[in-house]
């Protein structure tokens, strides 16, 4: 296949649910990884679509979802000091700190600005020298490399009034985390592609090996992701817990080598808290000490930050694939994506912003539905 929307062929997709349906005997539950992945298979009803029994327990995958609200504090706290520019994607404008957010900074009159690249940011600051230009450097180990370059450019060009707030995380260590909890109902792992297109597959078979589950390196499209459900199946139903690529139009084995190569430079690894998981011990990136001084935490000194977290928030517990969206109290009431409570409500990529885009009605016709009944 050479276009995208081919991979949404519905004959095709037919094909493959039948195989699953085929090769399903009993009740699986598997974890798709990454948000982009969540949020096809509730736009698409690919849940929908599987044999009764075989569910989707939807993880942490999602970048701005799982960014620490002690972080997004400190992106405030920046954000409001005097001759700060401070550069983020848009995504993240929105995402509720303790008591505001972003968007209300600008509003105020803070200088954030909203860029599609790092390197836009390092472009404002050698165009800026009289101001402090700061990057929100989020995600997982697909958005790192960018970040990566662009501090190693800013030292490169010696461009002093560059600095990046790192909040980056890593997948392995949190799908360790998943399976070590005592509540986990994971059997198996759709990994997320495009991590694996950057890093490879190099960490997967000591966790397959370590939690006897399978994990198929999935894509992004109906048809890439009903593949890794059919192969997931069919591991689970044979007894295998094996690695397995999925994805090959985009992963290899050994993965980026010139990205990973600039991230072992730029980067080194650290314990990092995720938001509503807690925290995971070396499951994240922090500028290594040759690029310290890149560092926007120790440049603006924002330490003495105390967060608080919406009592009615219960994103830890769908980021751990404990509960669907729609069973939180505060879905689609007090909290909507127009005024999100926790961050996976933000994101397009957040679990219950998609269960609020694609599925709140559903679960509004089901609730009228038993108030019929019982009249
Ligand atoms: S619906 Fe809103 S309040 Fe409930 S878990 Fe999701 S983000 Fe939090």
């Amino acid at each position: 296949m050479k276009y995208l929307d081919e991979f949404s062929d519905p004959v095709l997709a037919g094909k493959l649910v039948e195989q699953i349906h085929a090769v399903t005997t009993q009740p699986w539950s598997m974890m798709e990884v990454c948000g982009g992945q969540t949020h096809s298979i509730i736009r698409h009803g690919i849940d929908q679509l599987l044999p009764e029994g075989v569910e989707m327990i939807h993880g942490p995958g999602c970048p701005v979802c799982v960014t620490p609200l002690e972080i997004i504090d400190k992106a405030l706290a920046i954000a409001q000091q005097p001759g700060v520019i401070f550069c983020s994607f848009g995504d993240m404008l929105r995402v509720p700190g303790s008591s505001e957010d972003l968007f209300s900074i600008k509003s105020a009159g803070g200088d954030v600005r909203v860029v599609y690249s790092p390197l836009d940011a390092l472009k404002l600051a050698r165009e800026n020298p009289d101001r402090q230009v700061v990057f929100f450097g989020i995600g997982f180990e697909t958005t790192a490399p960018a970040n990566a370059m662009t501090v190693y450019q800013a030292k490169k060009q010696g461009i002093p009034n560059f600095s990046l707030l790192v909040s980056h995380v890593l997948v392995p260590p949190a799908m360790a985390a998943i399976m070590d909890s005592p509540k986990c109902r994971v059997q198996a792992f759709l990994a997320a592609g495009h991590v694996c297109s950057v890093m490879g597959t190099s960490e997967y078979p000591a966790l397959t090996e370590k939690y006897k589950v399978p994990i198929v390196v999935t894509g992004f499209e109906p048809l890439d992701i009903l593949e890794g459900i059919r192969r997931t199946v069919i591991q689970l139903e044979s007894g295998r817990h094996e690695l397995e690529n999925a994805y090959s139009r985009a992963v290899t084995a050994e993965g980026n080598l010139p990205a990973m190569a600039m991230l072992r430079d730029v980067f080194e690894v650290t314990d990092r808290t995720w938001r509503g998981i807690g925290m995971i011990p070396q499951s994240g990136w922090k500028l290594s000490e040759r690029y310290a001084e890149y560092d926007a935490e120790a440049r603006f000194s924002v330490t003495d930050i105390h967060t608080d977290e919406s009592a009615l928030c219960r994103s830890g517990e769908v980021l751990q694939g404990l509960i669907k969206p729609h069973e939180c109290a505060a879905f689609g009431k007090e909290c909507t994506p127009r005024k999100p409570l926790g961050a996976t409500m933000v994101s397009s990529e957040g679990a219950c912003a998609a269960y609020y885009t694609y599925r709140r009605l559903d679960h509004l016709e089901l609730s009228e539905t038993r108030l019929v009944d019982s009249r």
